[in-house]
């Protein structure tokens, strides 16, 4: 398992020396030394023996007694640890300070507590007492190692230790029930060098009397008065044969005790889950340093808020890496997404990593204390959504120009061909479009958010119906051109046909043409616009312009039929069928008797007559006028170019009319003097 940050030198020494002596019980770790300082390598040795992982499935036990009474010894028995034993050739004090070590084979972690030899006071003293309340913090199980020769000596070391564990256990436990906090711890006594001859109940009646008398007379605050020793401690008592003397013996009974650590199933199980103290075995080493801390400032020890603070801290760290691997999963998609890439299925990845984070997260924060854990728990969801939430935005910036996209190009694609119906297509591509893209904002969505894609959805909308305005205008200007061909085309021949006919109701003609064809364009404009989805005022405009060009397209006709060429010829076809042919239509021989004058002036003014006929649009049916706006403010009229209607309904100025006349007069002289020409031959034969 990796070691955390922090880690020394000396520890990734000491767990390599483990790992290379395959020695499963690790290394010691010396937690608080001489100068009572913590260790910041706690942590690190926790996890280099395999312990960090193991939740609440791990117990503490602390050994306590005065100096050289084989503790260290007998830890190394019962758990196979490998803590310092004070060599025989010089008698000194190994054990310094607080040591810790993980049993062999076993959850559970020792703890070696530098002894006291009683004689000297003072300093001694004040490390036992932060000693015993760091210890009685954190084990369930306190072995006090005693020789037998000392039981009974009400004021021997043992004695001083004893009322100090009891007062301190006082403080930290002694109002059970505030905050739940109903700790039991197991006293553990080892009476060791027990010679047999005064049996152990005896032993352990003077024990337990003494223990009472201590307990008495501790100064209790009022509230704790009437609380009895074992309201607090359960008490356990065992004898060790002489090791020098007796070794086999000796070693026999250690390995006997040693099972009261192993095995559950026995009722002498020591570790019974009462005595546990919940802290998870990932912030053990935290734990304990916060309370060193305040053991050490001889602050009062609250357990309930170290646990809290411990919660704070490991739940912070346990976010931390929670959000890291999930940052890390987010991170590559940041890229594609703000280069306007759609990603396939981006609600069920976050969605995805979101619970694992959570998972993550719950499976070692949730055996802190609840509160802190839930409302860090929360503070991690905020966190995960604000890293989720640019990601679901950029999602649907990017639907919404693909669906925009994908919009324009179907109806631009769509008009290309045949046969086609523009407002079908509009429509069946608008709901696609639309349609796809509130899908892809769906799958988006993560659980427990309020996040919302309605306002994109309404811009989109929009957008979408500019577009569809846009592209309406056009096609509807392609419409209104092809109903203009087929107008022309309808309106040539009748209007040649009448205009040739110079008689007075001429116009009337014209106009019924105009009129019927003009009608049956505007019914065929009205049901294509209909199914465009075409608003009244686009209707209105579309119509003007028809109108407009059928009008021009009627005028066109006019001037080809009316140029000088045309209408000279028109006047002179007239004029000959007055002039050289008679009533029946039978060409005329003149005579000399035969009044030529006469017959010529009235062919010649009747034939005049019809300039102002052709000189001005009017029908003879007031009804069959028609009427155009002239320029107005009409935007899609905007680019016809000018146009006075009034002035389109005049086809010849009045100087044009006079120059008419005298062209026409001429070719009429012409025939005037043919005729009379014929006669002067007809009598010289
Ligand atoms: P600690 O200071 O309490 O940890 O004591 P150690 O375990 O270092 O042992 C101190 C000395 O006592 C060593 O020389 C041991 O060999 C010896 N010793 C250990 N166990 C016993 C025992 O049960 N009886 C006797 N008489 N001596 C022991
Ligand atoms: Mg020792």
């Amino acid at each position: 398992s990796s070691l955390p940050n922090g880690t020394t030198k000396a520890l990734t020494n000491a767990v390599l020396a483990a790992q290379t002596t395959n020695d499963a019980a690790g290394a010691p770790v010396q937690v608080i030394n001489e100068e009572k300082k913590f260790t910041p390598d706690l942590s690190g040795y926790i996890s280099s023996w395999g312990l960090a992982e193991a939740g609440f499935n791990y117990d503490v036990v602390a050994v306590f007694g005065s100096q050289s009474t084989g503790k260290s010894t007998l830890l190394n028995r019962l758990f196979g640890t490998s803590f310092d034993v004070m060599d025989e050739t010089h008698r000194r004090q190994t054990t310094k300070g607080i040591w810790m070590c993980r049993g062999k084979g076993m959850n559970v972690m020792v703890m070696d507590v530098e002894g006291t030899d009683g004689r000297e006071r003072g300093e001694d003293q004040d490390f036992e007492r932060k000693s015993a309340l760091f210890s009685l913090a954190s084990s369930e199980v306190l072995i006090v190692n005693i020789w037998e020769h000392q039981i009974g000596l009400y004021q021997g070391a043992n004695m001083g230790l004893l009322k100090t564990v009891f007062e301190v256990n006082l403080g930290l436990f002694g109002n059970r029930g505030s905050e739940g906090m109903s700790q039991r711890t197991l006293l553990l006594f080892v009476i060791r060098d027990h010679v047999g001859s005064t049996p152990l109940a005896n032993l352990a009646q003077t024990l337990q009397a003494d223990l009472t008398k201590i307990w008495d007379s501790l100064s209790k605050p009022p509230e704790l008065a009437d609380r009895h020793l074992t309201d607090y401690f359960d008490l356990s008592f065992t004898g060790l044969p002489h090791k020098v003397l007796l070794p086999e013996k000796f070693e026999a009974e250690v390995a006997e005790l040693r099972k009261r650590f192993l095995h559950r199933e026995r009722d002498d199980y020591v570790f019974k889950p009462a005595y546990h103290k919940r802290i998870p075995a990932d912030g053990v080493a935290h734990y304990m340093e916060g309370i060193w801390e305040q053991v050490q400032t001889n602050k009062d020890l609250d357990l309930p808020t170290q646990q809290e603070l411990l919660a704070q801290f490991r739940c912070d760290e346990i976010a931390t890496v929670a959000l890291e691997q999930f940052t890390a999963q987010a991170k590559p998609l940041r890229k594609p997404i703000e280069s306007g890439h759609v990603l396939e299925a981006l609600g069920k990845s976050m969605r995805s990593w979101k619970n694992e984070a959570l998972a993550r997260f719950d499976r070692d924060a949730s055996r802190y204390h609840q509160g802190v854990y839930h409302r860090k728990r929360g503070d991690l969801v905020v966190q995960l959504h604000a890293t989720l939430g640019p990601l679901f935005l950029g999602q649907l910036k990017n639907l919404h120009k693909l669906a925009l996209a994908n919009f324009k190009r179907e109806v631009v694609e769509g008009v290309k061909g045949d046969g086609y119906d523009f407002g079908e297509l509009v429509r069946k591509s608008r709901e696609k479009n639309e349609g796809e893209f509130v899908a892809g904002a769906l799958e988006g969505l993560v659980e427990g958010t309020d996040w919302t894609y309605e306002e994109e959805l309404d811009l989109l909308r929009q957008e979408i119906t500019v577009i569809a305005d846009q592209c309406r205008a056009d096609e509807t200007k392609k419409m209104i051109n092809h109903i203009e061909r087929t107008l022309k085309r309808q309106i040539a021949e009748p209007i040649e046909l009448a205009l040739n006919k110079a008689v007075p109701t001429m116009w009337d003609s014209v106009l019924r043409v105009f009129t019927d064809t003009l009608g049956k364009a505007t019914a065929t404009y009205l049901i294509k616009a209909k199914s465009f989805n075409c608003t009244e005022e686009e209707n209105t405009a579309s119509l003007n312009i028809l109108r407009r060009r059928a009008w021009q397209a009627l005028r066109a006709k006019v001037d080809e039929q009316t140029s000088d060429t045309s209408i000279l010829a028109k006047l002179r076809s007239t004029f000959e069928d007055r002039f050289r042919y008679d009533e029946n239509g039978v060409p005329r021989v003149w005579k000399p008797d035969d009044d030529i004058d006469a017959a010529f002036r009235k062919a010649r003014d009747q034939t005049l007559e019809l300039v102002p006929l052709y000189a001005k649009i009017q029908p003879v049916d007031t009804s069959l006028e028609v009427s155009l706006p002239s320029d107005g403010g009409d935007e899609l009229l905007a680019g016809e170019g000018e146009f006075d209607f009034a002035a389109t309904l005049v086809v010849f100025s009045e100087s044009k009319q006079v120059d008419l006349v005298a062209k026409f007069r001429r070719d009429a002289d012409a025939y005037y003097v043919e005729a009379k020409r014929s006669i002067v031959s007809s009598v010289s034969q």
